[in-house]
């Protein structure tokens, strides 16, 4: 994501080099949005920081990909991509690649947090990790 990622995203790699979750928050209509952006989409005003959340997602939808469009992820299938909102911070939605997860366990609403120890600087890709439930027993 490093040749095209724009300096817009810095202070989201930055907060991730620091093992910090943050999004754009409105100060003016109290409101974040995602992706970041100049003015706010909401009320237009430029008056924007960057807020620590609780960095705890949950998982709005998913999908595996099996056969990657890049001959370059061909390796690393299959590979799931999830879309994750964040209870402290409404509104937003990221999509993100979820690990350490069998696909057959992954569950609508299941929570994900940041794998802040696998994160990659040179590679600006912050990938989370699904909290598995415990297998149910058959007996
Ligand atoms: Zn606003």
């Amino acid at each position: 994501m490093t040749e095209t990622a724009g300096d817009e995203f810095q202070p989201f790699w930055d907060a991730a080099a620091a093992g910090e979750l943050r999004f754009p928050f409105c100060r003016s209509c109290q409101k974040f949005h995602w992706y970041p952006m100049i003015r706010c989409p909401h009320c237009n005003t430029a008056d924007i920081s960057w807020r620590a959340i609780d960095p705890t997602g949950s998982l709005y939808s998913w999908t595996v990909v099996q056969r990657p469009f890049d001959a370059a992820f061909n390796d690393r299938t299959p590979y799931v991509v999830g879309l994750l909102e964040f209870p402290d911070a409404p509104g937003v939605r990221l999509i993100t690649n979820l690990v350490d997860i069998e696909t057959d366990a992954i569950e609508f609403g299941m929570a994900a947090a940041p794998a802040f120890d696998l994160y990659d600087t040179a590679e600006s890709r912050l990938m989370f990790r699904p909290n598995v439930k415990p297998a149910r027993s058959l007996e």
